[in-house]
């Protein structure tokens, strides 16, 4: 390790690989700290049915602000937590909090919201622990009924153990719960499991939607997933709606719903309460 002075503070240089690793490992310690503190938060994302303009569902979404780092973002955080078991602590914490807002949200409004919160499932969950106990045990401690949850799972669930994936998956179902293929398209799965398993719902990954604007083949690429999605009697959901555009053109090809800066970003558990409110309809 090189060492310089600049302007009096002397200055470390270490190699790039280094203080990845080292940003990666402290990352780790202060995430076990922040879940012991109870310091991250989840944000809310709404889902807009894309014929009728109302929030169909919100998907709950890590937010960690670190007291010296700020921002710190899942992008960055979920890795880690999964590559060091936190993923198991953290994805707890996720159900019950999503459970949690839900109940609190009926309870502001005075009636059941006809919304559903969509948790995010980490493929390590899904293969170390009792994904079906953890959702029935957050439906009966808030007293919710099971489709107001929907779990998004990504292809890699799948992959690593597809036996497993089945009977959680179909847990899943028995409970009431949603099935969502998240990020759908960009994973290593095989069409043959959308015979397979009980899946209700498929999400077009961003790449995809961003790219209609500009490529042709990405708009080809979302025709082909809504119309396989309708085939095999499933919904879909559009990830990264980001203008008026894509919110019509999508609406048109057939999309059931979607989520994007064009409609809202990630909201605090009352502002998305507000944002149901004046969405609504009648
Ligand atoms: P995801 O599940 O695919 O979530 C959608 C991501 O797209 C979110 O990023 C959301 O903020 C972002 N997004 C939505 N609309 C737009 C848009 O119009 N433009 C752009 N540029 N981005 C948009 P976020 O919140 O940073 O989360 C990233 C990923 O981290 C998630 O991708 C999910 O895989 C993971 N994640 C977040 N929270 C959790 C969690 O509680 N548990 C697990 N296992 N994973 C989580
Ligand atoms: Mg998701
Ligand atoms: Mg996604
Ligand atoms: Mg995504």
């Amino acid at each position: 390790v090189k060492q310089a002075k600049v302007a009096g503070k002397p200055q470390v240089y270490e190699p790039k690989e280094a203080s990845a690793a080292r940003r990666r490992f402290s990352i780790e310690t202060e995430l076990r700290r922040a879940l012991d503190k109870d310091q991250l938060k989840l944000f809310y994302q709404p889902l807009i049915d894309l014929q009728s303009g109302e929030v169909a569902g919100f998907e709950a979404l890590a937010r960690w602000h670190h007291d010296d780092r700020g921002e710190i973002s899942p992008s960055e955080f979920i890795p880690v937590a999964e590559e060091s078991g936190l993923i198991l602590t953290l994805g707890r914490w996720a159900m019950d909090r999503a459970a949690t807002t839900l109940a609190e949200w009926d309870r502001k409004a005075g009636e059941t919201l006809p919304v559903y919160v969509g948790v995010n499932l980490s493929a390590i969950q899904v293969a170390r622990d009792d994904i079906a106990g953890i959702v029935q045990s957050a439906l009966r401690t808030h007293g919710l009924n099971g489709d107001r949850l929907t779990l998004e799972l990504t292809e890699s669930s799948i992959v690593q153990d597809p036996l497993r994936a089945q009977r959680v998956f179909e847990a899943l179902k028995a409970l009431d719960a949603t099935v969502a293929m998240d990020d759908f398209g960009t994973g290593y799965s095989s069409l043959a499991y959308l015979q397979r398993l009980p899946i209700d719902v498929l999400k077009i990954d961003r790449s995809f939607v961003t790219g209609m604007m500009v490529d042709p083949d990405s708009v080809a690429i979302v025709r082909a997933v809504l119309s396989l999605a309708e085939a095999l009697g499933m919904s879909t959901t559009a990830e990264g709606i980001e203008t008026v555009e894509l919110a019509t053109t999508l609406a048109t090809l057939g999309c059931a719903s979607g989520q994007g800066y064009y409609f809202a970003k990630p909201l605090e558990p009352d502002a998305a309460l507000e944002y149901w409110k004046g969405r609504r309809k009648a």
